[in-house]
């Protein structure tokens, strides 16, 4: 299969800033490749090369086999983060205003009935709620039928029911045969939508693969997490027939499966060990953003590990 895009050794930098430190890696037709990374970390400099917007140091870029200031713009959509159409325009006046900047653009209100506004169409888009303020964005960059799609954290910013909906018109839009690269802050997102995802830190690729390779390289192990009421090294030594480690009033059971947690709860019963939780959790993304990163995402606490506890 043909790279609809391409970066080979990307560098860029802003004064002592080195925003892209050699980046390289490639999308392929239809596929679906999330950008992950912290603030600062170069995803968007990254996005602007690959669209032609930013001229790298040095490295190449290819966008539909050109480079991207020579790529077909008719082939190109491009949501950027911060796309506010004015607001007393009607959904349906924004996309058909996109429209008019292409010779041959797709029918208007098959756009809007694609990502769900139809039924909002003569509404003035400052009274459409966010998520279906970001849907017509979506029409907006989708006139020309594009063959590749940039967007810039699609979902940010957007309750739960309208993100799925974005979602699902992102997998329809992928499944048609659109590449996508988006940028994102969601790990639900990219796990969901993903056939490949690369984390961006510091302007190096930290890793690059499927959420599956990713969790598996990066994600740490799955297991078993008991808070304890009380003595946690007294808690530990109970729990004989697993490898434990401490933290804080936490033991954890790395490895442990989730058919062994009847055991580990007898065996927690029978030394009399009190406590208040019991979880099992396998890695996901968000543990590899974590173990690459050193950053929590919010709403998700760190833990510490004590490598001496081991
Ligand atoms: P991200 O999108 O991951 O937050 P950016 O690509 O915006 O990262 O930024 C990467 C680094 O480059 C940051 O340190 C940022 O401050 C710097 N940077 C980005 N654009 C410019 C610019 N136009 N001028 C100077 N520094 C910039």
């Amino acid at each position: 299969m043909t790279d609809a895009i391409v970066a080979d050794g990307l560098r860029k930098a802003y004064d002592e800033t080195v925003a892209l430190d050699g980046v390289s890696f490639a999308v392929g037709e239809a596929d679906v490749f999330a950008l992950i990374g912290p603030n600062g970390a170069g995803k968007t400099t990254l996005v602007r090369a690959l669209t032609g917007t930013v001229d790298p140091d040095a490295g190449t870029a290819e966008l539909l086999g050109s480079s991207p200031a020579a790529a077909s713009k008719e082939r190109l959509g491009v949501l950027p983060q911060s796309f506010s159409p004015p607001a007393r325009l009607s959904a349906r006046e924004v996309v058909s205003y996109y429209a008019g900047l292409y010779d041959d653009p797709r029918d208007v209100d098959e756009i809007l009935a694609e990502v769900g506004v139809e039924e909002s169409a003569d509404t003035w888009y400052e009274n459409l709620s966010g998520g279906q303020q970001r849907r017509v964005c979506l029409g907006a960059t989708l006139v020309n039928d594009p063959d590749v799609l940039f967007l810039d954290e699609p979902t940010t910013g957007i309750d739960p029911a309208g993100r799925r909906t974005l979602w699902d018109r992102i997998e329809t839009l992928a499944a048609g045969g659109t590449t996508v690269l988006l940028t994102t802050h969601d790990m639900a997102e990219a796990e969901r939508l993903a056939d490949r995802v690369g984390l961006l830190s510091g302007g190096e690729l930290a890793a690059v693969g499927t959420p599956q390779e990713l969790v598996r390289a990066h994600g740490g192990d799955r297991g078993v997490t008991v808070t304890v009421d009380g003595d946690v090294e007294a808690a530990a030594d109970a729990l004989t027939d697993w490898a434990t480690r401490t933290t804080g009033n936490r033991v954890i059971l790395d490895g442990v499966d989730p058919q062994a947690i009847g055991e580990v709860v007898a065996a927690l019963d029978d030394a009399g060990t009190s406590y208040t939780e019991l979880a099992w959790a396998e890695p996901d993304l968000e543990d590899v953003y974590l173990s690459l990163t050193g950053e929590a995402f919010e709403g998700r606490e760190a833990v510490p590990v004590d490598p001496a506890a081991d």
